[in-house]
Order: structure tokens, then sequence, then C-alpha cells
């Protein structure tokens, strides 16, 4: 089912996980992802390495989700440092797999990758996977946009037009970067509405569980931690655990926030690891989404 059809029925709860970087850690993750399924989460999505090296498993764990559950599973792509038609053999095997979904990225170009920007043969941006993704198949497509601006952009209006492109050309929702501060996602929403942005925007939630992990994530992303979180991350900076209660109780008042402000949705990502996802549904009363 394309999640544009389950968006107009009911508000979303969504899971987010990755690839593992060796073979043999592909049944961890998809252990994972159907533990979770307790949960019953609208959709399930995994990411897709930018950088190669662990793509074939982002096509092996979407498709197992797909023929080995009854979860709706989105595939994410990215364009950059691929030719055209590597992307077009991807979607290929994800439309023979009966993947419906499909999120549409640009990626970042892998450290190292010093030829100065995307070749003659390569999509640009994800405007351009779009648009081939629509000219081409019959995915329910979705794309980012960043409330805090993307990291290149050169203002948040220029930013949050490209989002209304993404729309204009078929992006069906769009699923935020990481934030912790949902402030920046209201005001992400006002500006996005005056835009003309009218298709669901889910915001993405990611509970924190160690403080360098979250520094590096953050400093990549350009998101703020809040001064306060900020504090408490530092004070407890070399105790993970203490750090991941710290991330399950920001992103259970973030969740329950952003829920009574009426979201579309929420996207967590889960970083493959069940415990802080389980807990945060679990102190939440969010429409079915409490496992027994
Ligand atoms: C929900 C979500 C999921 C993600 N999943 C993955 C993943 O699976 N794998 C991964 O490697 N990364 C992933 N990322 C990270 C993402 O790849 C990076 O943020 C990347 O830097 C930008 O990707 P994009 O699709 O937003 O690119 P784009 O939309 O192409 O935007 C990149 C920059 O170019 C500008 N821009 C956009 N369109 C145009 C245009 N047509 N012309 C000129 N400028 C333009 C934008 O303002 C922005 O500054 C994800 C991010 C999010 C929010």
């Amino acid at each position: 089912m394309k999640i544009r059809e389950i968006l107009k029925e009911r508000r979303t709860v969504s899971f987010e996980f990755f690839p593992p970087r060796e073979a043999d850690g592909v049944p961890t993750v998809v252990e994972v992802v159907k533990d979770l399924q307790r949960f019953a989460p609208d959709f399930v999505s995994v990411t897709y390495g930018a950088g190669g090296g662990t793509r074939a498993f982002t096509e092996e764990i979407t498709m197992r989700l797909k023929s080995e559950t009854r979860l709706e599973v989105m595939a994410h792509l990215t364009c950059v440092a691929q030719t055209r038609s590597e992307v077009h053999g991807v979607l290929e095997r994800l439309q023979a797999a009966g993947i419906e979904n499909v999120i549409a990225l640009r990626g970042d170009r892998p450290a190292g990758d010093d030829s100065g920007g995307p070749g003659a043969d390569e999509f640009a941006h994800a405007t351009d996977l779009i648009t081939h993704i629509q000219d081409n198949f019959d995915f329910g497509i979705a794309g980012a946009c960043y409330p805090e601006g993307h990291t290149e952009s050169e203002s948040l209006e220029t930013d949050i037009g490209y989002a209304r492109m993404k729309q204009e050309l078929g992006a069906d929702f769009l699923i935020t970067q990481l934030f912790y501060d949902n402030d920046y996602f209201f005001d992400f929403q006002e500006r996005a509405a005056a835009a003309g942005i009218t298709v669901p925007v889910i915001p993405g939630v990611l509970p924190i569980l160690s403080t360098p992990q979250i520094r590096r994530f953050t400093s990549l992303c350009g998101a703020t931690i809040p001064a306060e979180l900020d504090e408490k991350l530092e004070r407890y900076a070399d105790d993970n655990r203490a750090v991941r209660e710290i991330g399950i109780e920001h992103a259970t008042r973030q969740a329950e926030e952003l829920w009574a402000h009426g979201v579309p949705g929420i996207h967590f990502y889960v970083l493959n690891r069940r415990y802080s996802v389980s807990h945060i549904l679990s102190n939440l009363d969010i429409g079915g989404h409490t496992a027994e």
C-alpha cells in the first residue's frame, strides 16, 4: 500500500533502521524490526548508504521485511556518487520485489570523494531523482526536509522552496531531519504552509543514545541541542545508560507535544536499538502504538 493512502486514513508511527556494515549483521537488524512489530508501526524504512559498501544490505533487508512480514516498507534511495543507470537498476529491483514506497534523497558525497560535484551521468539533487521515479515507476514517494535548514542551503527560504519543489514534482509527503527543540518544527510547519506545502510533513525524532554520538550527528546535520539538554548530556557524558534515559525522557516529551499538536505522524530514528523506542512508545498514549 502506498503510504500516502495510509496517511489519508490515520496518523502514523514509523521506524527507521540502517543496514549493518557486514553481511552477518543482517539477521540481527531483521530480528529487531520483527520484534518492534508489537508496536504496530504504520511503516518501516531502511537507510541507504550514499557512500556505498552497505547498499546491498539495504536492499536485502528491505526485501526480506517485505516478504517475511506484513509491514509496509519504504526503501531509502540516495543518488549521489552513482550513475543514473545504477539508481534505475535499484528501482527496478525494488519494484520487482513489490516495494511500493521510496524516499528519494540526494545523500552526501562519501569522505575522500574529491570529484567536485555531480558528474554528467548523476542525478544532482533529490528533485531530479523524484522526477525520474515519477516518469518511470509507480512508487509512493517521500522526500527529506530540514526544520533548521539544510547545511548547504543559502537560506531557509531557498531550502523550503526546494522542499516545495519536491511536492510539485511528486513527493507525497516529507520527513524532517532530527531536531531537539519542537519550536523549530512548529516554525517550519508555518513557513512550509506559507510557501504552499500542503503534503503531510512528518517530524523525525531521534532518541539520544550517547553524548559523543549525538554531538557528531548534530554537528554533521546542523541541528541544535537546546542548552538545558546539552548541559545534562555533558554532565553524564561518560555514562551511556544515564544518557539513554535522558534521551528517552526528552524524546517522550517531544513526541507527546508533537502528537498533541496534531502532526500527521512521527518517524522514529531507531538506530537499530529496540530499548529506547520501546520505552518511549510505552510512555506515550498514541493510537494503538503502545504494545501490550
Ligand atoms: C528523512 C531523512 C532520511 C534520510 N535518509 C538517508 C539515507 O538513507 N542515506 C543517506 O545517505 N542519507 C540520508 N539522509 C541524509 C540526506 O541524504 C542528507 O541530508 C543530504 O545532505 C541531502 O539530501 P536531500 O535528499 O535532502 O538532498 P536535496 O533535496 O538535493 O538537498 C540538498 C541541498 O541542495 C538544495 N537543493 C535541493 N534541491 C535543489 C535543486 N533542485 N537545485 C539546487 N539546489 C537544490 C537544498 O536546499 C539543500 O541545501 C536522510 C535525511 C532525512 C531528513
